[in-house]
């Protein structure tokens, strides 16, 4: 089980995320996560993290992709992952091939989660974290557009990506997400 879900900020990546790892007992490992857990922790890595985070601006490749190696050589990642907000760049993307090509642990499937641009500024707006002013969530949407949106393509062109509407309901969302996990 080695997933990427991969879709705009406020696609539900992270509510559908946590929901995939319990149902499939392995971990989700959320790049925004670790990197707001180590703002907390006032880690220089946080340090380092924060003024991008704050803007809606990437973090460096070099530290999340490193950050993200770290965490896929833990013991709890051996069976797999859903990995949530990474890769989000071309970048990424290759560093994280070439990793679990060393791990000899090739990814099963991307899912490219689909929602519109208005379900999404309406669910960031109520979700009211720390970086969803307005500004910064136009910026992470602008992003996202630029810098992330042509991984479907690199993922198209390799055959992993299944695309899933995930606009409506909550659980039925989950239940398309399970059966393209399975049907792949
Ligand atoms: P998220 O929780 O996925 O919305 O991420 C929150 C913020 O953390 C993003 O707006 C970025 O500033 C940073 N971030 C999370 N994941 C990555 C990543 N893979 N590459 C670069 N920056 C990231």
């Amino acid at each position: 089980m080695k997933i990427v879900l991969l879709g705009a900020p406020g696609s539900g990546k992270g509510t559908q995320g946590a929901e995939l790892a319990s149902h499939y007992g392995v971990p989700k490992i959320a790049s925004g996560d670790l990197l707001r857990e180590a703002v907390a922790s006032g880690s220089e890595l946080g340090q380092k993290a924060k003024a991008a985070m704050d803007a809606g601006e990437l973090v460096s490749d070099d530290t999340v992709i490193g950050m993200i190696r770290e965490r896929l050589n833990e013991p709890d990642a051996q069976n797999g992952f859903i990995l949530d907000g990474f890769p989000r760049s071309l970048a990424q993307a290759e560093a994280l091939d070439q990793l679990l090509d060393e791990l000899s642990r090739p990814l099963q499937r991307v899912i490219h989660m689909q929602v519109d641009n208005e379900e999404i500024v309406g669910r960031l707006a109520a979700r009211g974290r720390a970086d969803d002013t307005e500004e910064a969530i136009r910026n992470r949407l602008a992003v996202f557009a630029e810098q992330t949106e042509p991984l479907v393509t690199y993922y198209e062109q390799r055959g992993l990506l299944t695309p899933v509407n995930a606009t409506g309901d909550i659980d039925a969302i989950q239940t398309r997400l399970i059966e393209a996990i399975e049907a792949a």
